[in-house]
């Protein structure tokens, strides 16, 4: 008999953190099981897992999704696949299931321990004849090894003596709901039901399934890609002999362990499950691969294997917290927005990026967009600069995709598609769920292209790696170059060239001419290229001869770039010193919003909605403002406030992109008010659920966005001309924000007070670093902290 160590869990709430560290749930609510099971996910980048109960619930959205396992069969557009479920663990009191559906709940608590990436959960149920059941349980995915999932639980008999079963598998019986967008009221198709309204797809088939003497596994494989999916999972119990057996189902495979228990003795059980894909595992030794993972957690232990992931997620707090005194309710925010950061992104596997719901639900099916590279690399560039440099080989595995569509569209060089899955090639799906209204953003929303250029130049700047560059970056740069001169179009009247038929990051207005921001991004594209090319002739010639002969390119067609760039219409009103959102913008309806909801979000002016917007100078998410942020030495201040102000106006949210990016241009222009309003929005719009649909996951531009308030909006940090500068500002209740950022292969912490600003440049060498404060130069020498007061 294992014997179970006594004190070493007894107490299963000692390994969480500090409350600074603590997303709570603390009572019991089934009406918000789908926003919880978001909430709390677990993750570490190769895989996330909803926080569903283990024992399954009425109504539960469960979900375990595996970065990069994409599969498209029967469905609409290509799934994130939902992959077996490893959570399944149930308890039976003499064969009467333990549930929250047929017990009553007398205690409740789950709690998020942000800081290393666990869920604790406690559970007192009472069943049907009146027996109490204490159940406790912490489960995570481990960082220190990403196939590794853990469960570890105690069980209670309060008032009772008698039989306790633990049934623990793998459920591989899993689907897809076929979410499409819709654009109409969610009333039509009612929460409570969504399981059995929305269509489901299914991906996966079963290979293999075997029990053997301590452990189960499932082996299965999607329908169309063919990936092999496998998991091996095995219980334990503590603290009693139990006696095995195994129930294999097609689909399932599970083991229970049965045992007499007494009233009052605390029993314990270990879940280990080891998960791989024939993503990176050859298929025919997925198994024996589990198995050894499985193994190895097993040797090592559930509490060393906890302290193992813990360790991991230290290191990556040292490089990316964010710490606010005297706001304890804004830090927690922004550090459950930093964790779902830290959980999306796998820096170990640069064939996949971060889905617009990162890996805690289906929406947006797991698709990536432009979110990556403007919303959430910003994070990764600063903080942990390999992880960036990950999220963008993914562009450049996609390149080859990139370019066939370009060809396929009639024009030159790469052009990235608005959604992307595995492969790069354009996955949005042409019409809405209600079939009614088409989507026309995979066929007109171009920006993406520009914004991963733009993405890739951030990076570079960042970093100086310019190996990545001359590798992977300068190709995706130049290619784009490329497409955009193929795209626009010569108007030899306006003597300019022109974007017609296009989509800006507005989506109200559609098949709309010269969208202000994507012509400025392709502009500062074009630019970019040129620029790039003639400073990679200067610092290698040999590996800038390479390129150009790989890539065909020629002086002339580079000249051809510089000269398109130069003579690109950018709509403006120089009287108003307004930019026009896009030709024929300012003829639009004017239809003021007069009306905000309880989160003080817009609500629709009377008889206009996501369908007639396109009539009126509303718009869906900043468009000019984002440009106003996007290029921030290009603007002069008066032209940003304009701008400001004109279009936050008009602004109604309907994307959760969009608070974040009024956060930063609010403090920008001193519009310090609805600044702080905007950053709580975007930092709490899903610990709030103030877009509505938490559970369908996590909003993880918005938790870029929101890291991106707190460094680049109240720390007022830009990159200008290649140098680092800084214009604070703090709320009130704000003593002091403290944050990192890594330069160039050092480090700097900077530690904002209301009037004054401390700096310390953390470098291996001895070296000075010149920023500025207020556009005054600031010297910062290496090891010396540096305390500037300010004004603002
Ligand atoms: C927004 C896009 C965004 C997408 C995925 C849409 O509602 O308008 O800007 O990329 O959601 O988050």
């Amino acid at each position: 008999m294992e014997r179970f160590k006594k004190g070493q869990f007894e107490d299963l709430q000692s390994c969480l953190n500090g409350p600074e560290w603590l997303i709570e749930e603390n009572t019991f609510q089934p009406e918000k099981a789908n926003f919880y099971e978001t909430i709390f996910t677990v993750g570490n980048g190769y895989q996330g897992t909803r926080g569903a109960w283990e024992e399954g619930f009425k109504g539960s959205l469960p979900g375990t999704y595996i970065a990069g396992l994409f599969d498209q069969q029967d469905s609409t557009v290509v799934d994130l696949v939902s992959a077996p479920d490893w959570l399944s663990l149930k308890i039976f009191v003499d064969g009467e299931s333990l549930n929250m559906n047929s017990c009553r709940v007398l205690r409740y608590r789950r709690v998020l321990d942000i800081k290393q990436g666990l869920l604790y959960r406690l559970t007192v149920f009472e069943d049907s004849k009146g027996r109490r059941t204490r159940y406790e349980s912490i489960r995570f995915a481990s960082f220190s090894d990403q196939h590794l999932c853990c469960i570890h639980g105690l069980i209670t008999p309060e008032n009772h003596s008698g039989r306790l079963s633990i049934e623990s598998g793998i459920d591989g019986e899993r689907y897809n709901l076929d979410r499409l967008p819709i654009y109409v009221d969610e009333t039509e198709f009612p929460k409570e039901s969504k399981w059995e309204k929305w269509a489901k797809s299914k991906h996966l088939q079963e290979v293999s399934r075997r029990a053997d003497s301590d452990s189960v596994f499932l082996e299965m494989k999607t329908l169309d890609r063919g990936h092999h999916v496998a998991y091996a999972s095995g219980l334990k119990i503590l603290g009693a002999e139990a006696k095995r057996s195994c129930r294999s189902e097609y689909q399932k495979i599970s083991e229970e362990m049965s045992f007499e228990a007494h009233q009052g003795t605390t029993y314990g059980l270990s879940k280990f499950v080891a998960i791989a894909t024939s993503r990176k595992v050859p298929a025919d030794k997925l198994q024996a691969f589990c198995h050894r993972k499985l193994k190895a957690a097993r040797d090592l232990g559930l509490e060393a294997s906890r302290l193992a992931n813990a360790e991991v997620w230290n290191k990556k707090w040292e490089d990316c917290d964010c710490i606010v005194q005297g706001d304890a309710k804004s830090n927690l925010a922004l550090r459950f927005n930093i964790y779902q950061l830290l959980i999306a992104a796998n820096e170990n596997d640069p064939k996949v990026s971060i889905g617009a719901k990162s890996l805690s639900g289906e929406g947006y099916k797991g698709h990536v967009f432009w979110d990556t590279e403007i919303f959430i690399l910003p994070f990764f560039i600063y903080t942990q600069p390999e992880t960036a440099k990950s999220l963008l080989l993914y562009r450049y595995h996609c390149l080859e995709a990139a370019l066939n569509n370009a060809k396929t569209n009639g024009f030159e060089g790469a052009q990235f598609p608005w959604e992307s899955a595995d492969t790069g090639e354009e996955t949005t799906p042409k019409w809405t769920h209600d079939r009614k209204t088409r989507i026309w953003t995979g066929e007109e929303e171009l920006h993406i292209t520009a914004d991963i250029s733009y993405a890739i130049i951030t990076y570079l700047n960042a970093t100086n790696d310019w190996q990545f560059f001359l590798d992977y970056g300068a190709e995706i740069l130049f290619q784009t170059a490329r497409f955009w001169v193929s795209r626009l179009e010569f108007k030899p009247v306006q003597n300019y060239f022109e974007l017609k038929g296009v989509i800006g990051p507005d989506e109200f207005h559609e098949h709309i001419d010269n969208n202000a921001f994507t012509n400025w991004v392709v502009k500062w594209n074009l630019h970019k290229a040129v620029e790039l090319y003639h400073q990679l002739k200067r610092n290698d010639a040999p590996g800038h001869a390479s390129l150009v002969k790989h890539l065909d390119l020629t002086e002339e067609e580079v000249g051809q770039w510089k000269a398109t760039a130069d003579r690109i219409y950018l709509p403006f009103d120089a009287e108003k010193k307004i930019i026009e959102q896009f030709e024929g913008y300012f003829g639009k309806k004017e239809v003021p919003i007069i009306q905000w909801d309880e989160n003080k979000m817009p609500l629709y002016p009377k008889g206009y909605n996501h369908d007639n917007a396109d009539e009126t100078t509303l718009v869906k998410q900043p468009d000019v403002v984002m440009l106003l942020y996007i290029l921030p030495d290009v603007f002069e201040d008066e032209i940003k406030r304009i701008n400001f102000e004109f279009y936050e106006r008009r602004t109604m949210h309907k994307s959760s992109l969009s608070p974040g990016i009024h956060s930063i241009m609010g403090i920008e222009v001193g519009d310090t008010k609805k600044a702080v309003e905007y950053f709580l929005r975007a930092a709490l719009v899903d610990l709030n659920d103030n877009q509505g649909n938490t559970e369908d996951g996590i909003h993880i531009a918005s938790a870029g966005a929101t890291w991106m308030c707190t460094v680049f909006g109240f720390g007022g940090f830009r990159v200008k001309n290649q140098q680092l500068t800084f214009k604070p500002w703090l709320p009130e209740s704000w003593q002091e924000l403290r944050f990192q950022l890594k330069w160039q292969g050092d480090v700097l912490s900077v530690c904002i007070r209301p009037t004054e600003a401390e700096f310390l440049l953390k470098s291996d060498e001895k070296k000075t670093l010149q920023i500025s404060l207020f556009d005054k130069p600031v010297s910062l020498p290496s090891g010396k902290a540096k305390t500037i007061p300010f004004k603002r």
